[in-house]
């Protein structure tokens, strides 16, 4: 049944199918709380850093020099809350095609190590095909992949990114939704659920109120998980072609 899946390509016939976890961790670029600690987990992660933010810069070169990938975490226009609560450089529908593009461009060259990016917020960006078409096709010269954070469920990302010929995933759970130890672990229950049933799961946590709850359950259960033959990889690593898997096996 797990070859039928969509990531059943990652697998061969006869072989007990690798399970994949990827762990994506938003709101960089603050020195929020949990930076340190997701910075120096023992695993690789994918860190999603904010764009024009004071701690930016530093941030990226931090998670790149700790081996963790780097994404940009890009703001869109959500479907509530105030516009400036997205912060600079942010992507809103009444942007030109040229502003929207010029803008993620901007955003890419803001920062370093960059090999995707990912949205922050953006219930509202990610219905709009105009929007996304320009998003992705910058996403697309500059050679980074997008990670659909999946803030609507009506998001048009991979219809588009597949229009357009971009790599894009979404993500599968969130971990800290609600902000306590608890709830977080259950989270990772549910994490381990999927993987009963699928042979990638993509969940995405944040650094923030919460972000040193999230870090120390984090450690707990990818050391957990690790035991259980439950392989981390960051995204780049995940989206690498299928061949080299496959010859890998
Ligand atoms: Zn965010």
């Amino acid at each position: 049944m797990l070859l039928n899946s969509p990531e059943g390509a990652y697998s061969l016939p006869g072989q007990k199918e690798q399970k994949t976890a990827i762990i994506v961790i938003d709101d960089f670029g603050n020195n929020a709380r949990g930076t340190q600690e997701i910075m120096e987990l023992p695993f690789q992660v994918t860190v999603a850093v904010m764009p024009f933010m004071p701690h930016t810069v530093n941030d990226a070169k931090r998670a790149h020099a700790a081996g963790h990938d780097v994404i940009v975490h890009m703001p869109m226009e959500a479907l509530s809350g105030k516009k400036h609560w997205l912060g600079p450089g942010a992507i809103t529908t009444e942007l030109t095609d040229e502003e929207i593009r010029r803008r993620v461009h901007a955003a890419i060259d803001n920062v370093p190590y960059a090999v995707g990016m990912n949205n922050h917020m953006g219930s509202k960006a990610t219905v709009d095909p105009r929007v996304m078409r320009n998003v992705l096709q910058a996403c697309k010269e500059r050679g980074l992949f997008f990670l659909d954070s999946h803030t609507n469920y009506r998001s048009v990302v991979a219809k588009i990114a597949g229009e357009v010929n971009v790599p894009s995933l979404e993500n599968h759970i969130f971990l800290d939704d609600i902000h306590t130890r608890s709830a977080i672990q259950k989270q990772f229950m549910l994490m381990r659920e999927h993987l009963l049933r699928h042979n990638v799961c993509i969940a995405i946590g944040h650094v923030g109120t919460a972000g040193k709850i999230t870090a120390s359950v984090l450690k707990e259960h990818m050391e957990k998980m690790s035991e259980e033959q439950i392989v981390f990889k960051r995204l780049s690593e995940f989206l690498k072609p299928v061949n080299k898997t496959m010859s890998n096996l």
